[in-house]
């Protein structure tokens, strides 16, 4: 079987154009009037490619390739929202490679043994409503029941209900339940991914086949000091917040550096008061965040930190205060599934190499229920993404597309993994 690499390249940029923000690049979010019609558009293609369409509760779009035996089916897809002015690739290139490898199929009339199904996942970004990994999240059951209610766009104050219901695509924000799925309803999942960083440009390969999806904590510490003059209080008598998230910023570095392990730590956000030249500061707070794939280290990471803040705060007469805005353990790609994507990508001709994903995806949630794995594509443009700039090429998606095609027809007719 071979998948239509022009196909599914018109089609990229056809939907992919959905969400044009005057100010460059793509802002698609979920559940707004641009995300609806590009929605509507997949609907009708996968209603064409022969799929039985359903959207849940909370907008995740499913289509379902019927298979000959009443078998739990293989899943596969990604979100179809984008960050602000981002790109026609991130999320989007899972569900349009996913369809294509259906339609494919139909073209060719296969009959596989296990249903397939693609799934779109709404609000993967959630670049109005914070979290991220909305859809999976709330099908996984990972969400509180009134999740919609409480949670409000950070720039309209509207809450994330009023956006379903206006949404008008019969969503039931008070029936989060509705769209629960349970681990007996699917075999494994896949999910087709841009790789958003440059190892595989680098490397000169098209295809990745991920190893580990990097566990992520990320959470605000806020240091509580006292405000005094600059030029009169003497330093041995300060009680200065700036100073020790100074000082916690370095260490959040050097755990890092020094975790024996490619860990990421970073201190991007930070905010002083009074923020003057010549006060000493009162209240200094800063984000950070930690991305490793041991599961023994990202829980040592964020230990040695508090146990670091907790010594700055004694040292400097300070208090303080965390808040923990996201904390996913590190997922573990199937052994299985992984072997399945390289022996596919092997019969195809597509060369191809293992790497860890240090951005998380949807499938971190699916993988806590299924045997999961996922495949990467090159990032071309320099590796860069969330950006107007963000590319993967003709050539690679189609070799992105025939590699997850292989994978789902070799995974649908296992009896077990
Ligand atoms: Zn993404």
């Amino acid at each position: 079987m071979k998948i239509n690499a022009e196909r599914l390249w018109d089609r990229e940029q056809e939907v992919g154009e959905y969400g044009r923000d005057p100010r460059g690049g793509i802002s698609r979010f979920a559940w707004t009037p641009e995300y609806r019609e590009a929605a509507i558009l997949l609907i009708k293609w996968m209603e064409e490619a022969g799929l039985k369409v359903r959207v849940d509760t909370v907008g995740n779009i499913y289509g379902r390739y019927e298979g000959t035996k009443d078998l739990p089916p293989v899943l596969t897809g990604s979100h179809f929202d984008t960050v602000p002015m981002g790109g026609k690739y991130d999320g989007l290139a899972g569900v349009m490679t996913a369809l294509e490898a259906l339609e494919t199929m139909r073209e060719a009339g296969y009959k596989p043994k296990r249903p397939i199904e693609m799934i779109a996942f709404i609000n993967e970004e959630a670049s109005q409503f914070l979290g991220g990994h909305f859809g999976s999240k709330a099908i996984c059951g990972m969400l509180p029941h009134d999740f919609a209610s409480v949670s409000v766009d950070r720039n309209t104050g509207k809450t994330m209900k009023e956006a379903m219901l206006e949404y008008d695509m019969g969503l039931e924000p008070d029936n989060f339940e509705g769209s629960f799925i349970k681990k007996e309803d699917y075999f494994a999942f896949i999910e087709l991914h841009i790789e958003q960083g440059k190892y595989l440009l680098k490397k000169g390969l098209p295809v990745a086949v991920v190893n580990d999806i990097a566990g992520i904590h990320q959470f605000y510490i806020t240091y509580y000091g006292e405000s005094a003059h600059a030029g009169g209080m003497a330093m041995e008598d300060r009680h200065d917040a700036f100073a020790a998230a100074a000082m916690t910023a370095c260490e959040v570095e050097r755990l890092a550096l020094e975790s024996g392990s490619p860990t990421r730590g970073t201190v991007g956000y930070l905010k002083v008061e009074p923020n003057e030249h010549n006060i000493v500061a009162n209240k200094v707070t800063f984000s950070v965040d930690f991305r490793e794939v041991e599961d023994d280290i990202w829980k040592q990471l964020y230990d040695n930190l508090i146990e670091f803040v907790e010594k700055q705060c004694e040292e400097r007469g300070l208090t303080y205060k965390v808040k923990s805005t996201i904390s996913t353990a590190p997922c573990h790609c199937h052994p299985r599934l992984k072997e399945i994507i390289a022996e596919s990508a092997d019969k195809h001709g597509i060369p191809h190499m293992n790497m860890v994903s240090y951005p998380a995806h949807d499938a971190m949630q699916m993988g806590r229920l299924y045997p999961m794995a996922m495949i990467f594509l090159r990032s071309s443009n320099g590796g860069v993404s969330h950006c107007p700039e963000e590319l993967t090429t003709k050539e690679d998606l189609a070799a992105g597309a025939q590699v997850l095609c292989e994978t789902l027809q070799r995974l649908c007719e296992l009896e077990e993994i």
